[in-house]
């Protein structure tokens, strides 16, 4: 077993100088705490606040969300990004109530069974609600982790990561120490994700301020940024040519339901298929300057083509069953990608 150096330093240090008062904290519910925990996956807690608070409210229970339509789900969270995890939201919640009787399971072994839960996630749940002696082990912890015990190995490997989570379960508190502070394993969970998030930072980490600073062994070489070891080649972002077909008739604005799969899949889209107005008989669109748009792995550059049609006669015709004419006012109601929302809304917010 482990010294318990690290683990009593951490669960002091997060009574004292931790977050403690984030919305989804001060409680042992396994909804709020796993719906904090998918949205908190690669989004910062800033923006996951507002999120958050709007999904409780408008779904306070699992059921609720189970029974919700999977497009209200995706509106509620257009802008999060990656709605693989929208997704899953919605399956997991369906699948605790199909077959955990609308309740969260307790061990994490269980909870890693479910849509969207991986092992670091299902440790955060079994943690925080249960105080289960499991750990965690998300970017940050990796970070703090390879630079206390200066881990030169590469992480992108699979042997290093089994080795993480072999020294990272080893240094969860003891049983004698959560005997003595029953909260100590919530304590530990949040001090990890504190100390990673607001300590040791990626650049430029506070050592000065760090509570596990006198025994750092990155610390004590001088080089903590050197840690932890990533041999992956930064390539420059390929960039993707998206075509957006941005029709209105009479108030109307022609959408269409994207694949689930791959890009904003799920959610309400401009079509990308330019030809489409003239296929409806309505005239042909015009380009518009084009934009760039960041995505983690690509750099998308989108042109609009725009056509507006007046004529009130039109009737409002589709090719398909996955295209909808949705009224202007009627926007808020559907899960747009961000920067189709920021040009349907005439704002430079892409
Ligand atoms: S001493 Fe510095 S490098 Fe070591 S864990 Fe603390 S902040 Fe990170």
């Amino acid at each position: 077993m482990a010294t318990q150096r690290l683990a009593l330093r951490i669960v002091n240090w997060q009574r004292t100088h931790g977050r403690n008062e984030l919305p989804w904290q001060n409680t042992r519910d396994p909804y709020r705490v796993w719906l904090s925990e998918i949205m908190l996956q690669q989004t910062q807690v800033t923006t996951v606040i507002d999120y958050y608070h709007r999904f409780v409210e408008r779904f306070p229970s699992v059921k609720s969300l189970a029974n919700a339509d999977i497009d209200e789900v995706l509106a509620l969270w257009a802008g999060l990004g990656y709605y693989a995890r929208a997704r899953n939201l919605h399956a997991c919640a369906k699948t605790v109530v199909d077959l955990w009787q609308g309740e969260f399971p307790e061990l994490a072994a269980d909870l890693e069974t479910l849509p969207g839960i991986g092992a670091s996630t299902a440790a955060a749940i079994a943690a925080f609600c249960h105080g289960q002696r499991v750990a965690i082990l998300d970017g940050n912890v990796k970070r703090v982790l390879t630079r206390y015990f200066a881990i030169r190995d590469d992480i992108t490997l699979t042997a290093t990561n089994r080795r993480l989570w072999e020294i990272a379960q080893n240094e969860v508190p003891s049983h004698q120490l959560i005997s003595a502070q029953p909260d100590a394993m919530a304590r530990y969970t949040q001090g990890m994700m504190d100390l990673g998030a607001t300590v040791c930072t990626r650049h430029k980490p506070k050592c000065k301020q760090c509570p596990v600073q006198q025994h750092c062994l990155a610390n004590e070489l001088g080089v903590p940024e050197e840690f932890p070891v990533k041999t992956v080649k930064r390539r420059d972002k390929p960039v993707r040519d998206l075509n957006l077909l941005w029709l209105t008739v009479n108030g109307h604005v022609l959408l269409e339901k994207r694949p689930d799969q791959g890009i904003w899949g799920g959610l309400w889209c401009l079509p990308t298929d330019t030809n489409i107005c003239s296929q409806l008989g309505l005239g042909a669109a015009v380009p518009m300057a084009s934009f760039a748009h960041e995505l983690t792995h690509f750099r998308m550059v989108i042109t609009p083509w725009r056509l507006h049609h007046a004529a009130a006669s039109q009737t409002f015709q589709t090719l398909n069953k996955n295209q909808r004419w949705v009224p202007l006012l009627s926007l808020d109601g559907y899960g747009l990608p961000k920067p189709v929302r920021a040009l349907l809304a005439g704002i430079d917010d892409r």
